[in-house]
């Protein structure tokens, strides 16, 4: 029996759980043993350097070179101690995975000896060559050299007895080559916008954080199985596969019982992950076969984005142990439920509130009034830019899918947040305020904390909901990074915020009451952004008609979407923030259009391949063997039954050529339309036509050959099928 898909299916059918072995101690103890947090620090650093650490994590606060030197020393005893043998500047290039290059610590010495060696200087910058990742030409080949720095808020950690140490990833010229960079950068001004803000509630409040809490959804399936289907290993999906007669229509899978295997698997990716410091906390199955969520407890959102990153790296690791692989492309299977990455974010002041939380107190209410009319204005006007942010060839194929959230941005605040603003918004003749307590709408603003806590309000179809204390985006595909979707939520928020502290200044400075100035600049916003509040459900076809009068944007394609990311309004937003310059952003944009246009074209080739080589051959083979059957038929029977009784055959035999002589015309013409879209040089065009052009073969090929996979004999069929990769655990 040489076919490979039964050969991969006997190995599935016959795996074992493997064993974890779990410490002694209990997870308190364990958690964070591999990462040099605080209490690693005070054992290690001298109290000098243990406060200035301190004060640069929390306030940003430059660490000179003599500390760094003896925060070196102390993190290379730590990671000796915990078994390390390396360390590396660990870092997050634009190609969104991370980036690591190791050194020894140890250095020879006279004698044919050698000791360990770290010092300051490697602590902080390392000088990886720049040159083969991806920049959008922003570096010149001649200065192709970059540097690391250390980013002392994401403390370092021990992974395969390594010290990865997180850095941020700049060229020479000082451009940004990573996504840490603008984040920090993000977060910076965020937490300067806020405090200011925060300054007309509450004198005490000096520092605000932002805080992601993600929740990352996968597929698991048997690595022998992956292994025989190179459309999963070369591009992350399957591009081929007819429907199984069971998936997700019994809805059975949902919380369902997580099998033994699986079992195995989570428990050991999350020591390591409680090892490295991952505060993850929920597992559970997700709605279709073979699909399963984990979540942390939320955490400032610099470091809870490195974790992420992290995460993603742990369960590819481990599922390697258990035979299984991860797939963290957001749509593996055609027809089934595709996975995303909701990223909930908040923000909270050094005072320990959540600016999110509705408030027991007028006064506090009206803060939170403020952020969350500020953060649905802030949407509201860069919806574009926010569709942008998540686009991608594997995203494309989910938004929209009636599972996930449309590519149409708008923002759910449920029933009680609704009537709020109407309120707000209508009461303008009536609203006289002179004092902050007297006034009738602020008496009303109490009300609102009791009927959101009971939180029966949710709606799950939103891509940007409000859910209590914290906003949920729904769109962040399950594969991407959070980074680039906290880079944009964190600053157009700050911008929009500035914007709020200008427009109530000028009316205070008119001798207008404080608490009336906010609350009329409060009644303009709800006014001039209420076009982005949709509480009904947004899978629906209604919601695409509505949201069209609305003038809301559609963009269902990458290239198109990106759009909006190099536009003069996003240009403008990031360069008055000093997030990203308009060479850093356009260079990121052409970065993304290329990564599209190859993506494309790779499924394009794989396609093309696996029809011809795998998918052909084997239903021309089938067809002889019916061909031989006729054949015998016709000796052994009289001519009467003989045309009864081969007639089955005969179609069979037919409706294979028709669907093999279509598959080739089209896997032809998708050449040529390949060939035409690689002599455009201008990379949007370029990107447009594989859009445009290449890919609606994919489906037009896929339709045969699916139906080739219900013809030809089971026997044969060469790649694992639905049913197989779904079921099978
Ligand atoms: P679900 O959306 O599936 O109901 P939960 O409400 O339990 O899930 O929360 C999902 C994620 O939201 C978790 O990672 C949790 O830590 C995070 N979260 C909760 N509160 C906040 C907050 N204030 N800021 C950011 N994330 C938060
Ligand atoms: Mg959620």
């Amino acid at each position: 029996m040489d076919n490979i898909r039964f050969k991969a299916l006997l190995m599935a059918m016959g795996r074992q759980e493997k064993e974890v072995i779990f410490p002694e101690n209990k997870a308190s103890e364990y958690f964070g043993e591999l990462t040099f947090n605080k209490s690693a620090m005070r054992e290690y650093l001298t109290q000098e350097a243990y406060h200035q650490v301190m004060s640069s994590i929390e306030m940003g606060v430059k660490i000179d070179r003599k500390i760094a030197d003896q925060v070196a020393a102390g993190l290379k005893s730590w990671a000796i101690n915990k078994g390390a043998t390396h360390y590396t500047h660990w870092f997050l290039p634009l190609t969104g995975a991370t980036a690591e290059k190791h050194d020894a610590f140890i250095s020879p010495v006279e004698g044919g000896k050698a000791m360990e060696n770290f010092s300051g200087n490697e602590l902080t910058q390392q000088e990886p060559d720049a040159s083969s990742f991806p920049s959008g030409g922003i570096r010149s080949t001649f200065e192709a050299r970059g540097y690391t720095a250390w980013d002392p808020t994401s403390p370092a950690f021990i992974i395969n007895r390594t010290l990865c140490i997180p850095t941020v990833f700049v060229s020479y010229t000082g451009e940004a080559l990573d996504f840490k960079t603008p984040l920090l950068k993000a977060l910076y001004t965020v937490d300067k916008a806020a405090v200011d803000v925060c300054q007309y509630f509450d004198k005490d409040v000096v520092k605000v954080f932002a805080t992601l809490g993600w929740e990352q959804e996968y597929f698991l399936v048997d690595s022998a199985l992956y292994m025989a289907r190179p459309d999963l290993i070369l591009t992350g999906r399957t591009l081929f596969g007819h429907a199984s007669a069971k998936d997700q229509q019994l809805e059975d899978h949902y919380f369902g019982t997580i099998p033994q295997r699986v079992m195995a698997f989570m428990q050991e990716f999350e020591l390591e992950a409680h090892r490295l410091g991952i505060p993850v906390k929920t597992r559970h199955k997700e709605v279709a076969p073979n699909q399963f969520e984990c979540a942390p407890v939320y955490e400032e959102a610099n470091l809870s984005v490195d974790h992420n990153q992290l995460l993603m790296h742990i369960l590819d690791n481990i599922a390697r142990k258990h035979e299984f692989t991860v797939l963290l492309h957001e749509k593996p299977y055609q027809g089934i439920n595709g996975s995303g990455k909701h990223n909930n974010w908040s923000l909270m002041t050094n005072t320990g509130e959540n600016l999110l939380t509705p408030g027991s107190t007028p006064k506090s209410n009206l803060r939170f009034l403020t952020f969350l009319v500020n953060i649905v204005k802030a949407v509201h006007d860069h919806a574009d830019l926010l569709r942008a942010t998540i686009a991608s060839p594997g995203n494309d194929h989910r938004l929209g899918g009636n599972e996930a959230p449309p590519a149409i941005m708008s923002v759910f605040i449920g029933t009680q947040l609704t009537n709020m603003f109407n309120l707000i918004e209508k009461s303008s003749k009536r609203l006289k305020l002179n004092a902050e307590t007297d006034s009738e709408l602020l008496k009303n603003l109490p009300k609102i904390p009791e009927i959101l806590v009971d939180n029966t309000d949710r709606n799950r179809t939103s891509p940007f909901a409000f859910t209590g204390n914290k906003f949920e985006f729904r769109a962040v595909g399950s594969g991407q990074s959070c980074a680039p979707a906290m880079i944009t939520i964190n600053l157009i928020v700050a911008d929009q915020l500035m914007n709020f502290k200008k427009d109530v200044d000028k009316l205070i400075s008119g001798k207008v009451h404080k608490e009336e100035a906010i609350l009329k600049v409060l009644r303009q916003y709800i006014k001039d952004s209420k076009n982005i509040l949709f509480e009904g459900n947004n899978y629906s076809s209604e919601w695409i008609m509505e949201a069209a009068k609305r003038g809301l944007s559609h963009h269902l394609v990458t290239p198109v979407a990106l759009q909006a990311f190099i536009s003069d309004k996003t240009i403008n937003l990031f360069e008055r923030n000093n997030v990203l310059s308009s060479r850093e952003l356009i260079a990121r944009h052409e970065i993304r259009i290329e990564n599209y246009t190859k993506k494309i074209q790779i499924e394009s080739r794989v396609l093309g391949d696996l029809a011809t080589n795998h998918i052909i051959p084997i239903a021309i083979k089938y067809q002889n063997t019916l061909i031989e059957n006729v054949k015998g038929l016709k000796q052994v029977l009289d001519l009467k039954t003989y045309g009864k009784l081969s007639q089955n055959q005969m179609e069979t035999i037919t409706e294979i050529s028709e669907h093999v002589s279509k598959i080739k015309t089209f896997v032809n013409e998708m050449i040529e339309e390949r060939k035409l879209a690689n002599k455009i040089h201008e990379p949007l065009d370029k990107s447009m036509a594989y859009c445009d052009k290449v890919k609606p073969y994919f489906d037009k090929i896929r339709y045969h050959v699916d139906k080739l996979e219900l013809l030809v004999d089971d026997e044969v069929w060469p790649l694992p099928k639905y049913r197989e990769m779904l079921f099978v655990k």
